[in-house]
């Protein structure tokens, strides 16, 4: 086990440090006589004090002995990563439950004259090495005590992404880096990034085509709604990296108005709508393809496309009639990246009405059916939806005020 590093700050405080699930998860490994400690984002996270997301143990146990420590010790034991050397165990009573993922360090074989061995190593300097960067690579025991084995802390407190290691050679192995070290620019840098280490990614940025694009498409949403996203597009624009991940004519200005927008007016920050702020007019046929869109995200996408130009200057019944037609949540997307898309101010009153009109409305029940038409004695058919529509039509016009009774009267002195 490498050494505790006492000038970094304790995180015996932190509550999922203090909590049971992580203790007994740490303790079923220690018992089976491994050394084990969380790491990578859970210890980074903590020391800048942020909540943790995943909790991430690092071990020296081989992932069978993961397992028989996990079942002895009566936790819930997945096999899902066990190709990569994890093996997920679960803790806590029912509805509590909280799964960790167990990771072991390192495979060594050695050969003894015809009796091949397996013996797994406790290399932690080797697993510090094969992080992507040294605010990844720090490590936490079960009493909370920090473990840096590449220097770490230090980058974190200066917010500098580092590669470990030298950068070319990192970015060779895995060209998911490039976008990583912009991503994680992006949440946790301030000033300029790394030097050597933007440079690396610039050179090897035609690496990024051969990248599985399931992969891509994970890193570059997580870095949409980063807190530097717009910053660091910018960066990325300008070292022709952003093209590598889609193609196409990019706004960094329309990305930045929305990230303005969505402080002052509230509004949730929106990978998806993001995306569409930043390439306006989006291709979807490539969009689908080089970030492996989703059914709904087409639709999303298509509905958007598909809405018409609308803008603050709109009557509230002419933004009504557009609401019922396409929708709350296509209107409005539609006006935030309108608004984006404008040099308008993000407290502009117009377009603030407007948004908080599309996002209090509820879409009225138009109160005919072709029952009430058959009923009166019209036959199904073509002649019957055209009564329906014009009679729709004529609701709508009337901004959905008249109620059944005089649509049904209507109908009556036309027939
Ligand atoms: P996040 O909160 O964004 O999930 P994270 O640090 O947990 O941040 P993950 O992508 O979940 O990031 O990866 C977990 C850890 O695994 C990282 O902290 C890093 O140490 C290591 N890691 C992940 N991907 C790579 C990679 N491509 N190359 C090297 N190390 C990696
Ligand atoms: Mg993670």
């Amino acid at each position: 086990m490498p050494m505790a590093a006492p000038e970094i700050p304790s995180l015996a405080n932190e509550d999922w440090i203090k909590d049971v699930r992580f203790k007994t998860v740490m303790e079923a490994l220690r018992k089976a006589g491994g050394e084990a400690l969380a790491v990578g984002g859970c210890v980074r996270d903590a020391l800048l004090g942020q909540a943790a997301s995943d909790i991430d143990v690092a071990t020296t146990l081989t992932p069978d002995a993961v397992v028989k420590a996990g079942t002895k010790a009566g936790l819930g034991v997945h096999l899902t990563g066990e190709e990569h050397g994890t093996i997920t165990l679960v803790a806590g009573p029912e509805g509590e439950r909280k799964a960790f993922e167990v990771t072991t360090l390192r495979v060594d074989s050695e050969t003894f004259g015809r009796h091949a061995r397996v013996s797994f190593t406790a290399g932690w300097q080797e697993d510090a090495q094969r992080r992507d960067f040294t605010m990844n690579a720090l490590y936490c025991d079960a009493n909370g005590n920090v473990h840096d084995l590449v220097g770490g802390y230090k980058d974190l407190r200066a917010r500098t992404v580092r590669f470990v290691g030298t950068p070319e050679n990192r970015i060779q192995e895995d060209y998911l880096r490039i976008l990583r070290f912009y991503r994680f620019h992006a949440r946790f840098g301030e000033g300029a990034p790394d030097t050597a280490g933007r440079a690396a990614c610039k050179m090897a940025r035609a690496g990024l085509d051969t990248l599985s694009r399931e992969r891509m498409r994970q890193e570059f949403f997580k870095l949409l709604v980063a807190p530097g996203a717009v910053s660091t597009i910018l960066l990325m624009e300008e070292d022709g990296v952003l093209a590598h991940i889609l193609p196409g004519a990019a706004s960094v200005s329309a990305l930045e108005n929305l990230a303005a927008l969505e402080l002052s007016q509230n509004n949730v920050c929106d990978p998806f709508l993001r995306l569409m702020a930043l390439y306006p007019n989006l291709d979807a046929a490539i969009a689908r393809t080089a970030l492996v869109l989703t059914n709904d995200e087409m639709k999303r996408l298509k509905a958007v496309a598909s809405a018409p130009p609308v803008s603050p200057r709109f009557r509230p019944a002419e933004l009504d009639r557009l609401l019922y037609w396409f929708g709350n949540d296509t209107i409005i997307a539609a006006l935030l990246l309108a608004w984006a898309g404008s040099s308008d101010a993000p407290d502009d009153e117009a377009w603030r009405v407007s948004l908080v009109q599309a996002q209090n409305w509820v879409r009225p029940e138009f109160p005919l059916s072709g029952n009430d038409l058959q009923a009166l004695g019209i036959e199904e058919g073509p002649e019957l939806g055209k009564q329906l529509q014009a009679l729709e039509d004529y609701w709508i016009a009337a901004e959905f005020v008249p109620e059944r009774d005089v649509l049904l009267a209507r109908l009556k002195d036309k027939n």
